[in-house]
């Protein structure tokens, strides 16, 4: 189980495989990445090796600059591609990773599909795409600059335990949203590119300049910087450290 996440100006597959292989140490029995391209979610999963993921991926040409992706250890819902993360919404416009659990996840869902939502996995993780869809929709000032991040934050307050996501929305193709609640998440910082995952194992062959989120902080990357938030939406000043060793 580990997640990654990349804004900026190289092709993010590249960065999330090669991200995902550093991570392979955590364990996982499924992978899959989803990057924006062209106004588009694409979205790659597969069972297995990363191998699977990498020859899936093979197939098609993506220059996408954005993306997140994932290797799964599943808790909750038997480790098969329809549950491999990233989990989207019904309207396939926002793409969630997770690491960690979602202990309130039966009551969300069964109030989610009230409300319409289509559910297609049986993790615990999919009420998070749904969620954010959801309060999106509901929100109508289209016009606001932190429409997206609001969104995320506001689902947040709906999700009890162990959290760390990285989240995606076709909508907003220059902003990246992570979020950390009792599970690891570091951010990298290089020249105009971001990166995010849950080991600097991952960061290291692109910078040594490293932020680890705690808990209860939420973090908007976009191709221009770095903005950190709490929970409550205060914005917080904070200093990167630079790493001394190399991997
Ligand atoms: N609870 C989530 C799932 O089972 C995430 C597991 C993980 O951390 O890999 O899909």
């Amino acid at each position: 189980c580990g997640i990654v996440g990349y804004i900026g100006t190289q092709t993010a597959v590249d960065i999330l495989l090669g991200g995902l292989e550093r991570l392979e140490y955590r364990g996982y029995d499924s992978a899959g990445i989803a990057t924006i391209l062209e106004g588009e979610l694409h979205c790659t999963r597969a069972k297995g090796k990363l191998y699977n993921l990498r020859e899936k991926l093979e197939r098609e040409v993506n220059p996408a600059r954005i993306g997140i992706g994932h290797t799964r250890w599943a808790t909750h819902g038997k480790p098969e591609e329809h549950n491999a993360h990233p989990h989207r919404d019904s309207q396939q416009r926002v793409a969630v990773v997770q690491n960690g659990i979602i202990e309130n996840y039966q009551e969300l869902r069964e109030e989610l599909k009230s409300k319409g939502h289509e559910f297609v996995s049986e993790t615990d993780t999919e009420v998070i795409p749904h969620l954010i869809a959801d309060i999106l929709a509901q929100d109508e000032d289209l016009d606001d600059a932190d429409r997206f991040l609001k969104a995320v934050q506001t689902a947040i307050t709906h999700l009890d335990g162990a959290f760390a996501i990285a989240v995606l929305c076709v909508d907003y193709p220059d902003e990246l949203i992570v979020a950390r609640q009792q599970a690891p998440l570091t951010l990298g910082f290089g020249q105009g590119e971001f990166f995010c995952a849950s080991d600097v194992t991952a960061l290291v062959p692109h910078t040594h300049t490293v932020l680890s989120l705690e808990n209860g902080e939420i973090a908007r990357l976009t191709p221009l910087g770095v903005e950190i938030y709490n929970f409550e939406g205060k914005r917080l000043k904070k200093t990167p450290r630079t790493l001394d060793w190399s991997l």
